[in-house]
């Protein structure tokens, strides 16, 4: 598969803002900004509307589903709504 060009939406630090959900239903993807301030914990697939949840242990469908984690886990390492 062909890069498209620069990576877009990378932060001043580094941070990855975007991310490609696959959705586990039909398995279409799609490239979605990543709040970089709080956790996305659903979403609705665009191709079959199935309600994405993040799984349990991961902080958001980022996590769960992207090929990027969210940015609190990329600085950190870990989730940003982690209660430890
Ligand atoms: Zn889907």
């Amino acid at each position: 598969m062909a890069i498209l060009g620069p990576i877009e939406g990378v932060a001043p630090d580094g941070t990855i803002t975007h991310s490609t959900l696959t959705c586990p239903e039909c398995g279409h993807s799609q490239t979605l900004e990543m709040p970089t301030n709080s956790c996305q914990f659903f979403h609705e697939c665009v191709h079959c509307h199935v309600l994405l949840k993040a799984k349990k242990g991961d902080c958001c469908v980022f996590c769960s589903y992207g090929d990027v984690p969210c940015p609190p886990v990329q600085l950190a390492g870990k989730s940003c709504c982690a209660r430890d």
